[in-house]
């Protein structure tokens, strides 16, 4: 069974790390695939080039076997969407048992994301709770979550794909946004990055003066 993790990861930090790696060891994953997205559906540009965040992805996990960098939604033009790269990563030739990670707040827009109710077709949902999290009572996330979801990982094993889970991991609150701003106003990024994507952004003169 395989993780994924996409994101902007402008620039990738300690938050997307350390929860996927929890996810990893409380799943048992065989792989966790960091993947970054071309054009977000749902927001601006990142300011970081593509080729720049891969840099930063790469150099980050580069001790880590578990963690791959899968750059497919690079190569494809138009906007990222999750759809598509399930899809194309079911196609794969010996596909394995897909969770597509997430944090809460990403959750809790997911009724906006394209085709998402088919999304749980073609994987599991793990979402990664973070502090303040309140999972959604009312509305179609709620009935969603009454539909798919499962307590224990026991249940990931049994199916191919449907299945939801809430997984607590260590809460670090950690935003890429949070790290851009520091930049720009010429603070540092030390201990919320990993020190190899630190000296890349030093040496690019990544953020400084821009959000
Ligand atoms: P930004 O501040 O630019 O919006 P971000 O830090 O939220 O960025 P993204 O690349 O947008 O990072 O996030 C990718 C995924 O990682 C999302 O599913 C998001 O919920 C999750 N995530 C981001 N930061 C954390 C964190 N500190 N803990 C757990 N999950 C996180």
């Amino acid at each position: 069974m395989i993780g994924i993790l996409g994101g902007t990861f402008d620039p990738v930090h300690l938050g997307h790390l350390r929860t996927a790696l929890d996810v990893c060891e409380a799943l048992a994953f065989d792989e966790v695939r960091l993947i970054p997205c071309h054009l977000p559906p749902h927001r601006g540009r990142p300011v970081a080039s593509s080729a720049q965040r891969v840099k930063m992805l790469e150099a980050a996990v580069r001790d880590y076997p578990a963690f791959v960098v899968d750059q497919r939604e690079l190569g494809r033009e138009g906007p990222s969407y999750s759809f598509d790269t399930l899809t194309s990563l079911r196609a794969e030739p010996g596909a394995q048992g897909i969770c597509l990670l997430m944090g809460m707040d990403a959750f809790r827009d997911l009724t906006s994301w394209h085709r998402w109710r088919e999304l749980i077709e073609l994987c599991h949902l793990v979402v990664m709770t973070r502090p303040g999290a309140e999972i959604p009572a009312q509305g179609e996330l709620a009935d969603f979550i009454m539909e798919h979801k499962v307590t224990g990982a026991g249940a990931l094993r049994q199916q191919a794909a449907g299945c939801l889970l809430f997984q607590p991991v260590t809460r670090l609150e950690i935003s890429a946004t949070d790290i851009r701003s520091r930049l720009a106003e010429g603070r540092s990024a030390g201990f919320l990055v990993p020190e190899a994507v630190r000296k890349i952004i030093n040496k690019e003169g990544l953020y400084r003066g821009r959000q």
